[in-house]
């Protein structure tokens, strides 16, 4: 991982791109475009590493549960937390950005028209169809990622249950986790450059000059969107909290630390040591603090489920894509799915992120209208990760009895 100097100063060089990008786009105008090849090639990277990462991550994630069988009730209940908050996570967005309609004004048009197959999931066949590959081999070439996400997870749970003769290909997978999120690491570097890039091509293809205040107003839009859905996904956090868990604002204050510290590093998994002295200076018991958290950590991502919710359909609207109730499905699922496979890390949610336009067939590029404002989204978005993973020890606590 990047050490935190590093980390700092890539924060800093991506606040310059964006301003730098913006104003190239706005005084170069068209000429601007000539700067496009440097986001495409930032975009393509991150895209390199989507399918290794994304069955890497997957199949590590759920095989980190231990044996399925086994699981019993604390698990299930954790799952159906985790999977539930999601699912509700990511409808808050898609709600909020249905309401709001940030990308009202502002339009784009694909430059890959054929790419725009959101409508094409009509019905619920469809959208079981789409689950099961016949050829995962295929669905890995075409990067059909809803399919692999699918097999991962069933790969994962099968896995679980080999016990030591699974060992080789557990470790294996674990080892490509490591091995590509180094490469993510080391794409991130490229991304002031992409950024700049990313930022400059809308301002410039809208032709520069006013369309940076519409661009702005647009992204800004876009910000306070997610912002309130975040606002919104907490407070309904906060009522599982009283009702299920029967715990309040005491429990806030006591675990606030942790909350400040997910803020500033943009980080779920830097942060799990101190949410577990938290949620244990809370009173939880040690034993849900310590099976919610870590896993929480890595699966249970509420804040990057309303990101990419808002994100998703705000870019429908710059795009003009129609999103019908099948498409709502899909984007529900894959967010939820994609949450869980993204990273606890600064902007770990980025490639997922690009899992799910590349499902409902957003174009990539509408990612730089957002990755521009993203560094700030990241910090917002990982302290309601972490509020979930502290809400969701303190619901298990309540139903696992003894002291342990
Ligand atoms: N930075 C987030 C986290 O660590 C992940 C993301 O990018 O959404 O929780």
């Amino acid at each position: 991982m990047m050490s935190k100097r590093h980390s700092m100063l890539l924060l800093y060089s991506i606040i310059v791109a964006v301003i730098l990008g913006a104003a190239t786009g706005w005084i170069m105008g068209e000429d601007a475009l000539m700067f496009s090849w440097m986001g495409t090639l930032f975009l393509n990277a991150l895209k390199m590493v989507v399918v290794p990462l994304i069955v890497a991550a997957i199949i590590t994630g759920v095989s980190s549960l231990g044996d399925i069988r086994k699981l019993g009730k604390p698990g299930g209940i954790t799952i159906l937390f985790f999977l539930s908050s999601m699912l509700i996570a990511a409808t808050v967005g898609m709600i909020l950005a249905g309401v709001f309609v940030p990308g009202g004004d502002f339009h784009l048009v694909a430059k890959d028209a054929a790419a725009l197959n959101a409508e094409n999931a009509t019905t619920i066949s469809d959208v079981m169809l789409g689950l099961i590959s016949p050829n995962i081999i295929a669905s890995a070439a075409n990067m059909e990622l809803l399919q692999l996400i699918v097999f991962s997870i069933i790969f994962g749970a099968a896995l679980t249950v080999t016990g030591e003769k699974g060992r080789v290909v557990s470790n294996f997978f674990e080892s490509l986790n490591n091995i590509m999120m180094v490469m993510v690491g080391w794409i991130m570097y490229l991304s002031p450059f992409g950024i700049f890039a990313l930022v400059a091509t809308p301002i410039a293809e809208a032709g520069g000059g006013e369309a940076v205040l519409e661009t702005f107003a647009a992204v800004g839009g876009y910000v306070l969107t997610v912002l309130s859905g975040l606002v919104v996904q907490a407070i309904i956090l906060f009522l599982l909290l009283v009702f299920i868990a029967r715990r309040g604002i005491n429990y806030l204050g006591e675990i606030s630390p942790a909350l400040l510290t997910a803020f500033s590093t943009s980080s779920s998994s830097a942060t799990v040591p101190l949410s577990m002295d938290c949620a244990e200076g809370a009173g939880l018991k040690k034993s849900p603090v310590r099976f919610v958290i870590p896993l929480g950590s890595t699966v249970n991502m509420n804040g990057t489920a309303v990101y990419q919710g808002v994100a998703t359909i705000f870019l429908a609207q710059v795009y003009g894509l129609e999103v019908t109730f099948g498409s709502y499905i899909i984007i529900s699922l894959s967010t939820a799915l994609a949450a869980i496979g993204s990273a606890g890390i600064p902007q770990g949610g980025h490639i997922m992120t690009l899992m799910v336009f590349s499902i409902v067939g957003i174009p990539a590029e509408g990612f730089g209208l957002i990755v521009g404002v993203d560094w700030f989204l990241d910090r917002s978005r990982t302290t309601l990760n972490v509020w979930g993973d502290l809400v969701g020890a303190a619901i298990l606590d309540r139903f696992m009895t003894g002291d342990t």
